[in-house]
């Protein structure tokens, strides 16, 4: 119930304007978001370094409709790849990207979208690192795989996501278990009807196994994107079984989520990437954290009562 009234004012532009104006919403974003400026994101990836962890950094924004404004995420793309390349980090850090931020849902925005997609790819191919498309609400999951099939004929290490939660997911796994096939499974961040989606979370986490497995096993090389402790473990039996050495499959964790997990597993010599959103338009992506943990809401409470 919590979850879903809070995914469906992860789009409501009023709440929004509430939320987003309570200065003691700061402190819950600084835990999840790593500042504003390219700056903070670069900053953040060197701090991640230090620790032996990988970054994948997302300029935050979602859904625009000014083609301005998705001109100008695609500009922020290229000079934070700039701006890693410079600090010596597009070994340790790649981008992820939402279509829709940078201009999806604008008329054209199909043709929009993957010219400013190639700018990006452009951009992390003169750096020597990678993208990574986000992948949204079940409504664009064909979209996005036909613009990935598109970018990955000139750039073959684009990364895809997908969500165990959607019923078509495994049969998506089997489709992108090909070489060199950079694959992100994820449980899903959005609020999806049960025609598409499971809706029972012991069925979400069942399907995460089913696709693992066939990832895990393929060719290609994974991302399990999971906190869940059970998921975290199944990964390195999967690696064990199917003799994959660390470095052939990654795990990934979301800034602030579990940062001793992230460098527990460094520790122990596996690759660990760290999702790191920088940027002011953090608003949806904080609605779907709190939506993923009801402590997160308690703690977000808990700082507004005591300001
Ligand atoms: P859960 O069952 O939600 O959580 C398992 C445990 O992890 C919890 O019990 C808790 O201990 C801990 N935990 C989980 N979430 C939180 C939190 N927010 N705060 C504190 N503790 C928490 N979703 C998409 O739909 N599209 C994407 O492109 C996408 N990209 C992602 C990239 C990365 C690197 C990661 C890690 C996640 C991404 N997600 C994306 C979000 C994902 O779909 C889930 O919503 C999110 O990861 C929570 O699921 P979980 O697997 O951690 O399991």
């Amino acid at each position: 119930m919590l979850r879903q009234a809070l995914l469906s004012v992860s789009r409501s532009d009023k709440v929004k304007n509430l939320v987003e104006t309570a200065p003691v919403t700061r402190t819950l974003v600084h835990r999840f978001v790593a500042g504003e400026r390219a700056f903070d994101a670069v900053r953040a990836a060197e701090h991640l370094g230090t620790q032996g962890l990988y970054a994948s950094i997302d300029h935050l924004g979602e859904d625009t409709r000014d083609p301005g404004q998705a001109r100008a995420t695609r500009d922020a793309y290229v000079e934070l790849l700039r701006r890693l390349d410079d600090a010596g980090l597009a070994g340790r850090a790649e981008v992820s990207v939402k279509l829709s931020a940078i201009g999806r849902h604008l008329p054209d925005g199909a043709d929009v979208a993957l010219d400013h997609a190639r700018a990006i790819c452009e951009a992390a191919k003169t750096a020597g690192t990678t993208v990574t498309l986000d992948m949204e609400d079940h409504t664009t999951t064909d979209a996005t795989l036909a613009v990935l099939h598109l970018l990955r004929a000139d750039y073959p290490w684009v990364g895809a996501v997908l969500q165990a939660y959607l019923r078509r997911t495994e049969a998506d796994c089997r489709d992108l278990a090909a070489p060199g096939s950079r694959v992100r499974l994820c449980k899903g961040a959005y609020d999806e009807p049960a025609s598409v989606a499971f809706t029972d979370r012991a069925d979400v986490d069942r399907n995460y196994v089913r696709c693992l497995k066939i990832l895990m096993a393929g060719p290609g090389y994974p991302m399990a994107a999971t906190h869940d402790p059970r998921l975290i473990e199944l990964t390195g039996m999967l690696a064990a079984r199917n003799r994959r050495e660390p470095g052939t499959y990654e795990y990934q964790m979301l800034y602030g989520v579990r940062p001793a997990e992230q460098t527990r597993l460094a520790a122990q010599g596996e690759r660990v990437r760290v999702y790191v959103p920088y940027g002011d338009q953090w608003y949806g992506y904080l609605m779907r954290r709190l939506a993923e943990r009801p402590a997160n809401m308690t703690f977000f409470l808990r700082s507004l009562a005591t300001k």
